[in-house]
């Protein structure tokens, strides 16, 4: 544990208390309750204030240590490199800059060009802005929405907002940008909650959904798609069979180009380097961002064609000939540093086939707890990005209130792990819970966590 004292760790939650605001939290209950200090961490493990341990099945809370925590030959890789050279921004390249846009590219087949900046907001923002701006270049400004989709997020500043597809999220926040415009969700296990959906062929049919919002708006004012290849705060969406064909079908007809967020899928999560990969879908702009640097250091990169790059090449005497976006903390050297040292472990540890083989044990074990307890409606997920709903009736599929999934993860909490809830702030949508842990897991921590999970529900709902 830390070398910190027991008093200088009663400083640190005072100061904390007084001065930090932290993120997504009422900060009522601190005024008679502890914020939680995490202080240590190693592997699949934390330690808090207290000295308690905890196993992490969420990678960080967010999804986003894939290569998990105390990773010295990061930690030296970016030191040395931050020693040698750490920052210098605008129009130049650094070492790492370029190696790790080599090593990345070599993982996207199709893809050429890496854009650097600092969390997955900021990237979808460039997505969003290369998009706007090849509609001012080729269209006459005409086609310039962006398509998002119901429960899909894309960021908390007000542009991603603007494309958010989680409405109580977005409620104290508008006005939002224009432009941007909403496709009804995939999301076959609710979609009876969706006019006219069919027993069989659902996956085209909701993509299909997709096209009508297009003709609606008119083809030739629709630019871009963006979609999460399995929808992560929304509900831990995998897609239906068919969605993906139809989807770029579409926009192949309608030359729209699809824009895929992987700022959750990115870099292995799923058990292969990215999501999209998973449905044999070619996408025009990839962002990514959390598990890139597995939150070593901060870095996202937005990820084209060399056909969109192209588009911003140009000797015309046009000042808006290319593209003018900056970002400060793009020329941060530890970013990329971190990101390249990332990407060796995953491969020399071989994590995604260990992410294959443990999202399946994960899976099962989450299976055998849905036959004992009722309240799992269903069990879904992507390698080890997987979520359970949680339901009043299995039948009507209505969904478990919010003081109950929270009263399952709170128990969870106090037996020492940590699982999430999405949608924590949509009432009546916060109920799946919600496993990513980091890609080393092993047999014995997944069993930890499902027992931890299957102890939780015999309390709540015993
Ligand atoms: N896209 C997706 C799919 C996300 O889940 C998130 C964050 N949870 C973001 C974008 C935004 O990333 P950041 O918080 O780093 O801005």
């Amino acid at each position: 544990m830390d070398t910190m004292t027991a008093n200088d760790l009663s400083h640190v939650v005072d100061a904390d208390r007084a001065h930090v605001w932290h993120h997504l939290v009422q900060h009522k209950q601190f005024e008679t309750g502890e914020p939680r200090i995490i202080v240590e961490g190693k592997g699949m493990r934390v330690w808090d204030q207290h000295g308690k341990e905890h196993i992490d099945a969420v990678a960080g809370g967010v999804w986003t240590v894939n290569v998990g925590y105390g990773r010295e030959s990061i930690a030296n890789a970016v030191r040395d490199q931050i020693l040698k050279m750490n920052f210098f921004g605008g129009t130049v390249g650094s070492i790492p800059g370029a190696l790790f846009a080599e090593k990345l590219i070599s993982k996207m087949p199709g893809m050429t060009r890496v854009y650097y900046a600092n969390s997955g907001s900021e990237a979808n923002e460039k997505g969003f802005k290369i998009v706007r701006q090849i509609a001012h270049k080729r269209y006459g400004g005409k086609k310039h929405k962006i398509l998002y989709r119901e429960r899909d997020y894309h960021g908390s500043t007000l542009a991603t907002m603007s494309a958010g597809g989680q409405d109580e999220r977005n409620a104290q926040y508008g006005p939002f940008a224009p432009g941007f415009i909403r496709v009804p969700h995939c999301m076959e296990y609710r979609k009876h909650e969706q006019d006219g959906a069919p027993d069989e062929g659902y996956g085209v049919w909701a993509a299909n959904q997709i096209e009508e919002v297009i003709l609606r708006e008119g083809a030739d004012t629709v630019g871009a798609l963006c979609l999460e290849p399995v929808t992560a705060g929304g509900g831990v969406i995998t897609p239906p069979e068919g969605y993906w064909d139809r989807v770029q079908e579409i926009c192949k007809k309608y030359d729209i180009l699809l824009h895929i967020d992987e700022v959750v899928c990115g870099v292995g999560r799923t058990g292969v380097w990215f999501g999209y990969q998973n449905y044999d879908i070619k996408p025009d702009i990839v962002t990514m961002a959390k598990g890139v640097a597995s939150g070593y250091a901060a870095i996202s990169c937005c990820v084209t064609t060399e056909a969109v790059f192209d588009l911003f090449k140009d000797d015309s005497s046009d000042p808006m000939n290319y593209f003018r976006d900056i970002s400060t903390f793009g020329g941060c050297t530890a970013g990329p540093a971190a990101a390249l040292e990332n990407m060796r472990i995953i491969e020399d540890e071989d994590l995604m086939a260990n992410t294959l083989v443990m999202g399946d044990r994960m899976v099962a074990n989450l299976q055998a707890l849905a036959e004992k307890f009722p309240a799992i409606g269903d069990v879904r997920g992507k390698g080890l990005f997987i979520g359970a709903e949680l339901v009043t009736d299995r039948d009507t599929k209505d969904p478990m209130d919010e003081k109950r999934v929270g009263a399952v993860v709170a128990d969870c909490m106090q037996q020492g792990v940590i699982i999430g809830a999405t949608n924590r702030s949509i009432p009546g949508k916060n109920n799946t819970l919600c496993f990513s842990p980091a890609l080393i897991a092993t047999a014995d921590d997944i069993d930890e966590i499902t027992d931890a999970v299957d102890a939780a529900l015999g309390r709540v709902f015993g």
